[in-house]
């Protein structure tokens, strides 16, 4: 009969497991440059050089100079739930690192060729392995896949080869590589802006010159070096903090002298590089009043909270965070900046009228 149940469950494999997970946390390569630099961030580096091939498909690469990965750490680093950067659950509460998973260079290597070159401080080489689906593995020319001495300064390379070799459907999705390096530019670019003290670089491989680089210096040194001069000279800044909500807000954010066809709006939240439409919209409904019609501001809104009010773990790629007092918040921003606006607004566009 027509009801007859043929199909049986069976436990997949971890191979397809981990490739599926894999596919939700690396969506494309603008999402593995956030984990790399995030990663280079935590290991304190101070200076993060990228580079990318065919839009970060056929190469992404990325040298930072941070504290390096221990050799005898090697073999774990691309495992999945492996980390050094929390024990137990409720660390998760106080974590102080973007990282805490264990899971993005796990996810990397189930979807690409990852290779590694490390060096510690104290070793008197650095170190490289490759790892495939979670595991060293030899290299193209090595008989084992321990970890061969190399020369090398200290700090981490990571270089991943044929993003999604082995996801065709995933690779045919992302036909642009010129769409997909200025997505991997993008999230260069904010990070250089909310870590204005760390040196990036990306570039485009084969070639010697940067598409972007910052050098040293504030937040408004690195929002001139990404957005201009002309943006960064009609900036105001804002250092609040609001005890009832343990909220504190830095921002950056444009006056009344200057607009923008398209609002930009870079937000941190725990200095996470974070997406709000809840917030970002609000705050360009506020400037709306102030600026001309299809007019809109720049901002850049950095946000500090008690990590106990927020939930970083709700998006596979941590893009969307959750927190408490999401509306008070939102108020909390949006009166901030428009009385800082009415403070130093000479037109007295930001003044109310009386
Ligand atoms: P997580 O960041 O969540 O711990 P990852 O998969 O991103 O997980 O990284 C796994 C581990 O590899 C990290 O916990 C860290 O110890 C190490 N690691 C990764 N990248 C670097 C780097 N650039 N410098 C130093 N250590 C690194
Ligand atoms: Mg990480």
């Amino acid at each position: 009969s027509p009801l007859v149940n043929t199909k049986r469950i069976h436990k997949l494999s971890e191979a397809v497991v981990n490739r599926i997970a894999a596919g939700e946390i690396i969506q494309r390569p603008s999402n593995a440059i956030k984990e790399l630099i995030e990663n280079s961030l935590d290991a304190r580096a101070t200076s993060i050089t990228i580079t990318a091939k065919d839009g970060g498909l056929k190469l992404l690469h990325i040298q930072d100079n941070g504290h390096g990965i221990h050799k005898d750490d090697m073999p774990l680093v691309c495992e999945r739930f492996a980390t050094s950067k929390i024990t137990q659950f409720d660390d998760l509460a106080s974590v102080a690192t973007y990282g805490f998973r264990g899971e993005a260079l796990a996810s990397i290597s189930h979807v690409a060729h990852v290779t590694i070159t490390t060096k510690t401080e104290d070793s008197p080489c650095a170190w490289k392995a490759n790892y495939s689906d979670g595991i060293m593995v030899p290299g193209k020319t090595g008989a084992t896949a321990d970890p061969k001495p190399t020369a090398g300064n200290v700090g981490t390379q990571i270089m991943i080869e044929d993003l999604f070799f082995n996801v065709p459907i995933r690779k045919k999705a992302l036909k642009s590589s010129t769409d997909e390096y200025n997505k991997i530019l993008d999230v260069v670019n904010r990070y250089a802006i909310h870590n204005s003290a760390v040196s990036f670089t990306c570039k485009k491989a084969g070639t010697n010159s940067a598409d972007f680089r910052s050098n040293p210096g504030t937040t408004r040194d690195a929002i001139r070096q990404v957005f201009g001069p002309a943006v960064a000279k009609e900036l105001v800044e804002i250092s609040q903090s609001n005890p009832g909500l343990d909220v504190e807000l830095h921002a950056l954010v444009s006056n009344a002298n200057y607009n923008m066809k398209k609002m930009a709006f870079l937000l941190f939240i725990n200095h996470r590089l974070v997406e709000s439409t809840n917030i970002k919209r609000a705050v360009d409904n506020m400037y709306s009043t102030y600026l001309p019609k299809n007019a809109h501001a720049f901002c850049y809104v950095s946000l500090e909270m008690k990590p106990q009010n927020v939930d970083v773990n709700v998006h596979p790629t941590k893009k969307e965070v959750m927190f408490l007092n999401e509306d008070l918040v939102i108020e909390f921003i949006c009166d901030t900046i428009r009385e800082k606006l009415a403070e130093v607004d000479d037109s007295r566009t930001f003044t109310p009228a009386t």
